[in-house]
């Protein structure tokens, strides 16, 4: 039997996601939904060997993440070297996090709110706002900000709203939980 190059491999068994740009592994998987290539009845993962093959060797000592957070995928544009304490580190962030429907600073990762970065990741716009306001008050602590105010903002901010006003209108609605003023619900 003729040996397969790992190329015609891929050719053969994945199925290219246009929205996405994954390429999924439709061959067999592990118990943890990683593909699997079997070469002369060896197993290796279906991803690794894609990322050899068209970037190289994993450099030692670093496992390859999943960008795309889908274990089936072996784009190696979606894949990345790094280090186990990283990769775990992600897993347990990234794992849930498509699952997840609020950030850690408990906004809703609804349309309004979330950006998805060059690599794909998720984020949240208010996190991004309220960085910029520290990094900001920080600034200011720390000494006089250069012209005035109106023009720091909106250089730091949207270039529609100042970040004050932008952080208010995203932040309506967004923390249904929190207690209503008292002046709304007076003593009776
Ligand atoms: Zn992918
Ligand atoms: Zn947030």
């Amino acid at each position: 039997m003729p040996r397969l190059t790992i190329q015609r491999r891929l050719e053969r068994r994945t199925v290219r996601i246009t929205e996405t740009g994954c390429l999924i592994w439709l061959g067999k998987l592990d118990k943890d939904g990683y593909g699997v290539m079997v070469i002369e009845g060896r197993q290796i993962p279906a991803h690794k060997a894609s990322y050899e093959d068209s970037v190289g060797p994993v450099p030692s000592g670093l496992q390859l993440d999943h960008l795309c957070r889908v274990r089936c995928c072996v784009e190696p544009r979606h894949l990345e070297p790094v280090t186990c304490a990283e990769n775990i580190r992600r897993g347990l962030t990234g794992k849930n996090m498509a699952d997840r429907t609020h950030c850690p600073r408990n906004h809703p990762y609804d349309a309004a709110n979330t950006y998805f970065n060059r690599k794909g990741a998720r984020h949240c716009r208010l996190c991004k706002i309220e960085r910029r306001r520290e990094r900001r008050a920080e600034l200011e602590a720390i000494g006089p900000v250069q012209g005035p105010q109106r023009k720091v903002g909106r250089r730091l901010g949207s270039k529609r709203l100042p970040v004050s006003q932008q952080t208010t209108a995203l932040a309506t609605g967004l923390e249904p939980k929190a207690a209503a003023p008292a002046h709304l619900f007076p003593a009776e």
